[in-house]
Parts: structure tokens; sequence; C-alpha cells
């Protein structure tokens, strides 16, 4: 089943001296349950696209659905709603609030949402069974991205969206991280997107798309997939 469709994407930021083409006409299927990944140099428009399924911004120009419902020009009330609903977001930093626990960084998303998991789930899930209250300080960087993905799944979201979520991380904890979401899609069903320069990732995804100059260049479908054992 197709969950996301996009038919001729165009995002254009005008500096006033020139137009920026971060998307140039970009069509799309992303499919229900699967795990792809956006490769592709720096600039070439991920997080761009990311951001336009995931309701934080609009296009310039083109057509986005998400199932039978057109994200396109939708008015910024009813993307909060989506994004709600529908989405979890997980950034390359872990945005985690501070003074709080781990158990308490879920729980904001718990309390707000209408059917969440309960938040001990969500970090036994990401393997943090045993760090539900430890602060933020006293975590590693791998483990304080493992709390932002507790949190972005408590919600049990239909999609997580992860602009470069090993982006700060070295390339052994970032593997560590790919596979919790990895094995989250696996578990759930949950459709995943990833952007990563982490070549790991490619084992385990379900679909690879390059992007270059704000186009795909090729998609990739891994028939040889890692799944979890
Ligand atoms: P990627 O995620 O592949 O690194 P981006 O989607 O972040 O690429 O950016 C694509 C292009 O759009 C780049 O040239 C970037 O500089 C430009 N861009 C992104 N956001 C803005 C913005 N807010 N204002 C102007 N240009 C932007
Ligand atoms: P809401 O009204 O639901 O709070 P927001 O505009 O705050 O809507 O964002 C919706 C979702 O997107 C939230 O899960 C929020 O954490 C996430 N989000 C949006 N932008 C960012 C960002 N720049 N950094 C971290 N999370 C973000």
């Amino acid at each position: 089943d197709v969950i996301f469709r996009t038919e001729g994407i165009t995002k254009v930021y005008d500096t006033g001296e020139v137009k920026v083409y971060a998307l140039d006409g970009v069509d799309l299927e992303l499919y229900k349950g699967e795990l792809t990944v956006l490769l592709g140099p720096s600039g070439s428009g991920k997080s761009t696209l990311l951001n336009i399924l995931g309701g934080l911004d609009h296009a310039t120009d083109g057509r986005v659905w998400f199932g039978d419902t057109e994200l396109t020009d939708m008015p910024d009330r009813g993307l909060t709603r989506y994004r709600r609903d529908h989405v979890g977001f997980v950034f390359q930093f872990y945005n985690l609030v501070p003074s709080l626990t781990a158990r308490e960084n879920v729980q904001l998303v718990t309390d707000v949402s209408p059917d969440p998991m309960p938040a001990e789930e969500a970090l036994e899930l990401v393997g943090l069974g045993k760090r539900m209250d430890h602060f933020p300080s006293e975590m590693s960087g791998g483990e304080q991205q493992r709390v932002a993905i507790a949190r972005a799944i408590a919600k049990r979201p239909k999609i997580l969206l992860c602009d470069e979520p090993t982006g700060a991380l070295d390339s052994t904890t970032g593997v560590q991280v790919l596979e919790v979401l990895r094995d989250i899609n696996e578990r759930f069903g949950t459709t995943t997107v990833v952007i990563t320069h982490n070549a790991e990732i490619q084992r385990m995804a379900h679909r690879v798309i390059f992007f270059q100059d704000g186009k795909i260049n090729e998609v990739k479908v891994n028939k040889n997939r890692i799944a979890p054992s």
C-alpha cells in the first residue's frame, strides 16, 4: 500500500538574489510499513522533503498525499493535527528537557496522546529499561537519542521521520540507534523514513532513495535486507 505519494514536488527558496531549488519536481511513492532511507550529498533536498512529508513545511509547487488525504494546501491547524496524530519526529539533536528524567521526557508526550503506550514500555523498547530515572546529562549521546526515539514512538505514530538521527554519534553508536529504528519498524510496522550518512542502514532498509540537486537520482529496492534476528 502506498502511504505517501508526491507529484512534481518543488520547493524554491527565494533569497532575493538567487532562487534555490531545494526540490525540483520530485515524484515519489513510499509504502506502508517500509523503512526507507534518503541518501545524497548535503544540500540535495533530503530534509526539505522530510519536512514536507511531516507537515512541517509546504511545497512551492506539486502535490503530496498521506494515504487519501492531501496535505498540499492543508492549513496549519490541519497540519498540526496531522503531525500530532500520525507523525513521530527524531532529529540530529535530541531536544530533551534537561531538568526531566528519561521517563518524564517521554511522559511529556504520553500525557497528551489519545492512545499512548506507557513511557516505561517505550523506554524498554529502545533498551533503556534500566535508565528511566536518569537525567539527560547522565546519559551518553546514543542513550539520549534513544530517549528521543522512545518519545517519538510512545504515541504509536503511523509514521516515524528521522533527520540525521546518527549525525552527532560515532559510527558504532549510530549503528545501534539505527538498529533500534529497524526493530521498531519490524515490530510495529511503523512506516519509517531516515536521513543518514551511515552506510550500515542500507543493509537494513527496504528502499533506498538517492538524491542529487533536488531530484531523485535512483531508487534501490533492497531484496537482501537484514531483518532483526
Ligand atoms: P539536505 O537535507 O539534503 O542536506 P536540504 O533539504 O537541507 O538538503 O537543503 C536543500 C537546499 O535548500 C540547500 O541548497 C539548502 O541550502 C537550501 N535551503 C534549505 N533550507 C533553506 C532556507 N530556509 N532558506 C534558504 N535555503 C534553504
Ligand atoms: P504542536 O502544536 O503539536 O506542539 P509543533 O509545531 O510544536 O506542534 O510540532 C509538532 C511536532 O513536530 C512535535 O512533535 C515537535 O516535537 C516536532 N517538531 C517540529 N519542529 C521541530 C524542531 N525544529 N525540533 C524538534 N521537534 C520539532
